[in-house]
């Protein structure tokens, strides 16, 4: 999809892009190849795509399997997807809300920018299973992704991203790659699981963002709601964390020890 194609379509359709589902459409071919070779996909395999949009990605890919579901919580767009898109699965939803969608091997997402953090996180949480995740995202949401303890950004979803598996900065996409413009600079990233997402679960994730539910607090503060205080010392003593220590302290593996003795 070019440029060109994605305005007749907006035209014909009478599609107004609408700012508040962050709908800024991909244009550029090359940019489109890339992510979907990123993909790796084999024709086997069972895709998730969140925010199809007008397709940019979709049709590319629904040409390499014929296992594609896309969630899009955009109606007008849902509508015009199932009728134009043979063999994929257009779910009309938040992908927020949606459950039993089945499981996959690969999830991609040109990510709205405004829920990205939300929708990484319920992707750890509930998909965990996924082989290959590729997103387009805000460059400057990328400190808030790659980073490590005691730094500013430093939270439950850079955790969950360094759990998954191994992470990935691939490009740049300039905003001109998109109808309408963006204001600011995009990146393509991508995560390849590893062992260490068997942890992952819906309960864990929950666990994490009690760790940083005040985050300015002390650990034991936050944990003190889910668990009695003799068990958190006895825990913190086993493993060596410190009584004063504040979840912005703890190494990724760290918080895994602790929930696993929390839990035992
Ligand atoms: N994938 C298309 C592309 O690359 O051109 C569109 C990307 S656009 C940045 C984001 C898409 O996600 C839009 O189609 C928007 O309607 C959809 N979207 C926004 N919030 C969503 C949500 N919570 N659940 C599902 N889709 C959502």
């Amino acid at each position: 999809m070019n440029r060109e194609i994605i305005k007749e379509l907006m035209s014909s359709e009478g599609i107004l892009p609408q700012s508040k589902f962050g709908q800024n459409f991909l244009c550029d071919e090359e940019i489109i190849n890339s992510i979907v070779s990123l993909c790796d996909l084999k024709s086997e395999d069972h895709v998730l795509e969140i925010g199809p949009g007008l397709g940019s990605i979709t049709y590319p890919i629904s040409q390499l399997t014929d296992n594609l579901t896309c969630v899009e919580i955009d109606r007008g767009l849902a509508a015009y997807l199932t009728e134009n898109l043979d063999g994929v699965r257009i779910v009309c939803a938040d992908f927020l809300d949606v459950e039993d969608l089945g499981t996959f091997d690969v999830a991609v997402s040109n990510i709205p920018y405004y829920v990205m953090t939300d929708i990484m996180k319920k992707l750890f949480s509930d998909f965990s299973i996924v082989r290959k995740m590729v997103f387009m995202v805000e460059d400057e949401a990328i400190a808030r992704i790659d980073c490590g303890p005691k730094t500013k950004q430093y939270g439950p979803l850079a955790i969950l991203c360094s759990l998954y598996g191994t992470y990935k900065y691939e490009f740049k996409v300039p905003h001109t790659a998109f109808v309408p413009q963006p204001r600011t600079t995009s990146a393509v990233i991508s995560f390849t699981r590893t062992d260490s997402a068997d942890i992952l679960s819906p309960d864990f994730v929950k666990f994490v963002n009690s760790c940083f539910a005040m985050r300015r607090k002390l650990l034991k503060k936050n944990l003190s709601n889910i668990t009695s205080s003799e068990k958190l010392i006895s825990a913190f003593e086993k493993l060596g964390i410190a009584e004063t220590a504040r979840a912005e302290e703890l190494m990724p593996e760290t918080f895994v020890q602790l929930y696993k003795t929390l839990n035992a």
